[in-house]
């Protein structure tokens, strides 16, 4: 894996496909600054090296080109992150870009327009990449949030580079993966939560031959419970996975994976964080009534297991943790994880609402690592080779 330590970029420019997908208010601020500060180590590495910096990316979904999908928002605040006045221009291909990166003097930096303001980006159009090639000597992939797309930046125009890398965030995410897919010390625990099972399938038959310990808790629990006899109320529950529950229930047993799945729940009589709440077994729950959270055997059941894990997984959060009243088991999950990586475990938390769980609930500084790319990693759990990635590795 060609990492951009193996390159100097003196006098060279660098073409970096960044992820500033950023949230942007009513007035064109950009609210949450994250993903630019997640990309600037690569950035300054180019800049310090001697090199010069074109960067692209996508915002949001444009059908036309509207200006609130205008990265000319965001320059100041890229600027104010890297340190670096960043110039702009209006097209990501064209005339207007390619003089715009050829007037670009070492330790500048450019941004480009939206790329998505091109419908051959996702259509992964091979001329529209080899556009794109021209504005740098170096092609460097950053962005692990599209690394499952096999769009024009993010895939195609790596074959028209003969130097191209990954950048230090991508690096880090496809590093921990690794750490956990392959190289796991043991025992290996994940923890699979969230709305529902049929989102995870490919995931847990993938993982079943990696973990020791499956724990399964959210909503997607109940389906299980339910497979094997249990009374969930009015849980969310997918009928249609029944027979599928059980299929990996035995699957699991088969492949010596202990499967855990919650014993008592927080029960609501609607889903509402006004509604009349209980604690029962989680396969005992009265009709009319709905599993939202963990109980509190559950939570020490799941946090013992946790505690004895030398690699963790976190993937979906264990209760309705957007309501205060529901939010304990995931908070109190996030804890024992955090403990855990304290006394030398490894523990990787991804997928879009267990990152805004953690963040939520300021646990992010006790994870090792806090993956950027939900999609993306949801396709390296379930074993695909991501073509962004791919298409770099390919050297
Ligand atoms: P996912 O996108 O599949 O990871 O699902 C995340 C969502 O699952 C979050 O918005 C949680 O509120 C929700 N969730 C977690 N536990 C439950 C539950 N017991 N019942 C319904 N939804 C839940």
């Amino acid at each position: 894996m060609k990492t951009i330590d193996d390159y100097n970029f003196k006098n060279k420019q660098a073409l970096i496909r960044v992820d500033f997908n950023v949230p942007i208010d009513q007035d064109g601020n950009v609210t949450d600054a994250t993903r630019i500060e997640a990309a600037k180590p690569t950035i300054i590495k180019v800049l310090e090296d001697g090199g010069s910096v074109v960067l692209m990316s996508h915002l949001g979904r444009p059908k036309d080109n509207e200006s609130k999908y205008s990265l000319q928002q965001i320059v100041s605040k890229v600027s104010e992150v890297i340190g670096v006045e960043t110039k702009f221009v209006n097209n990501c291909v064209g005339e207007v870009a390619e003089n715009a990166a050829k007037n670009l003097q070492p330790g500048e930096v450019l941004l480009l327009e939206n790329l998505r303001f091109h419908k051959e980006e996702e259509e992964g159009d091979p001329d529209f990449a080899k556009k794109l090639s021209k504005l740098g000597d170096v092609y460097i992939n950053d962005a692990f949030g599209t690394a499952h797309r096999a769009h024009a930046s993010t895939t195609v125009v790596a074959q028209y580079f003969e130097e191209k890398c990954f950048g230090y965030l991508l690096k880090k995410e496809i590093e921990s993966l690794n750490k956990v897919l392959k190289s796991a010390e043991k025992p290996v625990t994940a923890i699979l939560g969230g709305a529902k099972v049929s989102s995870k399938i490919t995931v847990i038959e993938n993982i079943l031959d990696k973990v020791d310990h499956l724990i399964i808790g959210g909503g997607m629990a109940f389906t299980f419970i339910k497979a094997r006899g249990g009374k969930v109320g009015s849980s969310l529950v997918e009928d249609d996975k029944q027979e599928l529950a059980l299929e990996i229930l035995k699957m699991a047993e088969k492949k010596g994976v202990e499967i855990h799945l919650p014993v008592d729940s927080v029960i609501a009589d609607s889903f509402s964080e006004l509604a009349d709440t209980d604690i029962t077994p989680t396969d005992n729950i009265p009709d009319g009534w709905m599993g939202l959270d963990a109980g509190p055997k559950t939570i020490e059941q799941f946090s013992n297991i946790v505690s004895k894990s030398k690699t963790i997984l976190w993937n979906g959060p264990i209760g309705v943790f957007e309501m205060d009243a529901f939010a304990n088991g995931t908070i109190k999950l996030g804890e024992a994880i955090g403990e855990a990586t304290k006394n030398g475990a490894f523990s990787l938390v991804g997928g879009g609402d267990s990152v805004s769980a953690v963040k939520k609930f300021n646990l992010d500084d006790q994870m090792s690592y806090v993956s950027t790319g939900g999609g993306a990693m949801l396709e390296m759990l379930e074993g695909k080779t991501l073509p962004g990635i791919q298409a770099i590795s390919e050297v």
